[in-house]
Order: C-alpha cells, then structure tokens, then sequence
C-alpha cells in the first residue's frame, strides 16, 4: 500500500499515523522524502488495513492499494489449484484441477416424481451432482417459494436413489440444521454479500457454492470467499452466472471474461451458470460450450422433465434429451483444455 503524504506535513503527526499502521499487524512503513510530497511505502500484511480509513487522517493526500485485499483466496499465497472432494457412496467427487464437472437437475425440487426422475436422467447422460432448489430466493413474495425441508428431505431421497451428492440453496442462517446431509450448500447471487450467513458457513465444513451477484465485482466476489475461508472453511466453489447489464435480450450477460480472470487471481475451482445468466433454454447449451473453452472446471444446469410447467425457471430449463445432448458437445471443449469429464 501507498500514502502520498500532503505537503508540509508535520514530523511527529508522521511518525504517529505510521505507529498506528504498524501497531496493526505484520507491517513495516518504508517513508520516502521527495521536494514535493512524502510517501510512505508499507510493507507485509495489509489485508487489514482499509484504504478509506487511512485517507480520512488530515495529513495524507492519498491512498492506493497494490497488493488485493484477499489473502486466503489468492492465487499468489497458493500457487495450486484447489481441488474440493464432495464425498459420496461411488467415491469422492473431485471439483478443480484437471477435472470438470456438471451439476445439474431442476430449479426448484416440486414433487418426488419430479426430482427422482431428472436425477436419473442427469446421472445417466454424465452429471455427477444433483441440484435443486428448496428455499427459492423469488423476486415476488407470490410466487412459488420452494417446498423448504420438505424440498430438501426430496432431494436426500433422489440421493438415495441414484447415489448424486446433491447441492442446495441456504438463504437464512437460522435454516443450517436442516442442510446436515446437504454436501454442498449453494450461496446465491442475491446472498453473495450476506456476511453473517458467510460467517456462518466458515464453521461448516462443507464445500460451499458462492455465486457471484447480481452486480458484483469479480474482487467483491473473492472477497465473500476470503469471509468464508476466513471463518474456517477453505472449501469454496466461486460461480459466474451473469450479470445484469443495460441488455435486455437475455436474463443476464454472461461474463466469460471472469473465468480466466479469476482462475489466474484465485486457487479456487470456478464452475460456470449458464441458465440464469442466458435465461433461454436454447442458448445454455452454446454458453456452455463457451465456458468448457475459456477454462471452468464445470457447469450447473437447469434441467426439468417437463419445462413447460416447471413452477420456477422453466424458460431456461432444458430437457433431459437436451442434456444429454449438451454434455456430448461440451465434452470435446472440456478435453481442448485438458481437463476431463
Ligand atoms: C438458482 O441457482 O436457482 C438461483 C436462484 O441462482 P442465482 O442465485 O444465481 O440467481
Ligand atoms: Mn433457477
């Protein structure tokens, strides 16, 4: 970090604002005297250090940042690629490094049928997780919210049955007793910078789906995995599921950009959305060709029996058939980067 001192600054006011800095941690302050202006260079562990406080002190000018404030979640202080084990009965299932993963299954878990049947059909076409959604975070208070523990009791049966590890939404952490069985608890976009329910989620020991918000930097969204991992869990999925932009044609814009991004800033797996962030049954099966190429170690996909009368997100909900399709052409864009499916 670097303070650009204002000018004529007095000495002892100086040397104060550097003891504060360094009374914070691991710092060391490297002052540099030049005919205009002074500056001071730190030096070490700046992560909890903020910008804002530092240039509301009457002698600094200005503040700039050049290391990122995450630590925990840097590529830099962990060369190596994360890799998450999600236990199930067929072995674990392996989330980052050289393999590439599909989680896919409805929106929202409706009825035993329901979930049981795309569980099937998803596991025989390639995935590996099952989702579903039982606490939905919809828009209207009216609309389907999701059949919570029974939606959840739903999908554990669907486990059961086909042997996927299954991954679902938290939206309260008052809700965590209920995800005991759950393996990977997902956090969505609307949740991203929930920091109590992140808080919370670092004394579980399971790996946690963090998607990125709505309107959220790529920065902001290491920063909700460093709240994680900083509370004790290191074991953090970063999902890309688009972003609202001024277009209108599709739900969001996917941001591909982000994949590499933070695959070259973050040790930590990055999976790709592409039914909420395309929000068109017919587009998911291209954006996830375009993810598999730009380098994501997998995909969660909306998949439905019967799209037409999903009760949550049945315009980007593809068929079982679809899938299946999908996870054939996606295949040799996974291989293009070295990863296997
Ligand atoms: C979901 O996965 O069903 C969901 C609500 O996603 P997001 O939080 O990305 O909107
Ligand atoms: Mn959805």
């Amino acid at each position: 970090m670097i303070i650009v001192l204002k000018k004529n600054t007095n000495p002892e006011e100086v040397q104060k604002l550097i003891a504060d800095i360094e009374s914070m941690g691991n710092i060391k302050a490297n002052t540099i005297v030049g005919e205009q202006s002074n500056v001071i260079g730190l030096v070490g562990d700046t992560t909890r250090l903020n910008e804002d406080d530092i240039a509301a002190n009457e002698i600094v000018e200005s503040v700039k940042r050049v290391q990122e404030p995450y630590k925990m979640a840097n590529r830099k202080f962990h060369p190596d690629d994360t890799v998450i084990e999600v236990p199930s009965v067929n072995g674990p299932v392996r989330i980052g490094g050289d393999r590439f993963q599909i989680i896919a299954g409805p929106c929202s878990v409706e009825s035993a049928e329901q979930i049981t049947e795309v569980a099937k059909a998803v596991k025989q076409s390639g995935a590996n997780l099952l989702r579903g959604g039982a606490f939905k975070p919809r828009t209207s208070p009216y609309a389907f919210q999701g059949l919570h523990s029974q939606g959840i009791r739903l999908l554990l049966k669907a486990k059961e049955e086909t042997g996927l590890p299954i991954v679902t939404e938290i939206m309260s952490p008052a809700h965590l007793p209920l995800f005991e069985e759950v393996d990977v608890i997902q956090v969505g976009a609307r949740n991203m910078q929930n920091f109590e329910l992140l808080k919370e989620l670092g004394s579980v020991k399971k790996p946690i789906l963090l998607k990125r918000g709505l309107a959220n930097t790529l920065e902001e969204l290491l920063m909700s995995a460093e709240y994680i991992m900083a509370s004790g869990n290191p074991n953090v999925i970063l999902c890309e599921r688009g972003i609202r932009t001024f277009e209108t044609a599709t739900r969001n814009t996917l941001d591909l950009s982000a994949i590499p991004m933070l695959k070259r800033a973050s040790h930590l797996p990055v999976i790709v959305d592409p039914s909420h962030a395309c929000g068109l049954a017919w587009m998911v099966e291209p954006m996830a060709k375009a993810a598999a190429a730009v380098g994501a170690d997998g995909l969660i996909i909306e998949v439905h029996n019967n799209p037409q009368k999903a009760l949550c997100d049945g315009k980007q909900s593809i068929t079982p058939a679809a899938f299946d399709s999908l996870v054939r052409t996606v295949r040799p864009f996974v291989e293009l980067n070295g990863k296997t499916l």
